[in-house]
């Protein structure tokens, strides 16, 4: 099957040429026919899949006939640099078109987005709290939305979004095509698609399981080692770059500071930073400025940075769901990637759900000598309130393999713990 079986008018057909895209993928091929039959669709599938086009494509092709200038398409996304990125898309793809997309965002200065605004925008790609802003100030009008698509559905959901989800959407025409997607159908979602949407047409691309090209390992750690841990995966092999997880806003700073100390290119992307920092962040990740880029699910969240060849969950995810859709940030496109996971003995139910969702057991590795607690007390760069301790790794500490899947009678690895202990 290719784009030509669609019948896209020749300007959104010269943009998927333009995009490079040779041919639809899964997702795209089962939510195309209904999407552009004007059907509510609800889509499910891993990030990196292609969902963005399969919505912004039949955006394009039914705004290419009507009304111009006015918005008659809105798409709700949870992060800003979500937000960004389908904006790119839809200009992107929609190149020849002669449509604009404008998103709408906080962070940055009102005014300078209602002048963008009223030079005139089909197609607003939002995130609900700004969105409701200008809705109240009177600023944007949505009732010419003739189409509404929320993507990451499950984030926005866990995000807290879906009392402005209400509101922006009492503002909305009745009657229109509306489109959800998301990477996880949690029961949340269930429910919202049954609120939201008027008998979808559901497409699940059936992924539960991450790509066979990532090779995933847990290792089983203390939390006081985990930072030891890290710097000692990261020396191992050249890390071309890796996404690293944490739970927290102020983990993520604060481990990219230690990864900075210690001579990596590292930084951070999380919510309590500014918009420009933000961008800055993402760009310098992409562009190979950063190699490491350590984040909160929050803010990482279907962001589509090619070429990740290390997932790192520094702290585990709250479900097995999120452990999938984080390691599908690798391996994409069928290179090589790698999924690592540091286990905390409080993760281990998390660890079990996750293995029995794919039917293995995943590959236990300890690093036998750790230095641990020096290095994880090492002060900050910054102003140190001990005399500096040297945050370099012990030439000794080598990992060791110890796959769970081998039969090898090898007795467990001991993880040691130095330091204090
Ligand atoms: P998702 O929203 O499912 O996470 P994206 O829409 O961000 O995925 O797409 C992931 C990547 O795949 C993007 O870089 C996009 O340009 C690319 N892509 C999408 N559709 C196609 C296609 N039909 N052919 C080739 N590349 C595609
Ligand atoms: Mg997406």
């Amino acid at each position: 099957m290719d784009f030509t079986s669609f019948s896209f008018a020749p300007a959104i057909n010269a943009g998927i040429t333009a995009c490079g895209f040779q041919a639809p993928t899964p997702i795209q091929q089962q939510t195309l026919p209904p999407a552009l039959a004007g059907h509510d669709v609800m889509g499910l599938a891993q990030t990196g899949t292609g969902k963005t086009a399969a919505f912004v494509l039949p955006i394009l092709q039914r705004l290419q006939s009507g009304p111009k200038g006015r918005t008659r398409a809105l798409v709700l996304a949870p992060t800003r640099e979500l937000a960004e990125q389908i904006t790119v898309s839809c200009r992107e793809l929609g190149q020849k078109t002669g449509l604009r997309a404008v998103s709408v965002y906080g962070g940055v200065n009102k005014n300078t987005q209602l002048t963008q605004l009223r030079r005139g925008a089909e197609i607003i790609v939002a995130c609900p709290g700004r969105l409701l802003d200008h809705l109240r100030d009177g600023a944007i009008k949505l009732d010419g939305v003739e189409v509404m698509v929320m993507d990451e559905a499950d984030q926005m959901c866990d995000m807290g979004f879906l009392p402005d989800i209400r509101k922006i959407l009492r503002h909305l025409p009745v009657k229109r095509q509306n489109m959800m997607f998301s990477a996880t159908m949690p029961p949340d979602i269930r429910r919202l698609a049954g609120e939201f949407l008027d008998n979808p047409q559901e497409v699940k691309i059936a992924a539960d399981r991450p790509s066979a090209t990532v090779s995933q390992t847990l290792f089983p750690v203390e939390a006081r080692q985990k930072t030891a841990l890290l710097l000692t995966l990261l020396t191992e092999k050249p890390v071309r770059s890796a996404l690293v997880f944490t739970r927290t806003k102020h983990g993520a700073k604060k481990l990219a500071r230690r990864l900075n100390a210690a001579g990596h290119q590292a930084t951070d992307l999380q919510g309590n930073m500014s918009q420009n920092k933000r961008r800055a962040a993402l760009d310098g990740f992409r562009d190979g400025t950063f190699t490491i880029l350590v984040a909160t699910d929050i803010a990482a969240r279907g962001l589509d940075v090619a070429k990740v060849s290390h997932v790192i969950n520094y702290d585990m995810p709250n479900t097995a769901e999120a452990y999938t859709h984080r390691i599908g940030r690798t391996g994409r496109a069928l290179c090589d990637g790698a999924a690592f996971s540091l286990v905390l003995q409080e993760d281990q139910s998390l660890v079990r759900t996750i293995e029995r969702g794919l039917g293995t057991t995943i590959e236990r590795r300890q690093l036998e000598s750790l230095v641990s607690d020096e290095l994880d007390n090492v002060p900050a760069p910054s102003r140190g309130r001990r005399p500096a301790a040297r945050p370099t790794a012990r030439p000794t500490a080598r990992p060791t393999t110890r796959s769970a899947a081998s039969r090898r009678p090898a007795g467990p690895a001991q993880v040691r713990r130095g330091g204090r202990g």
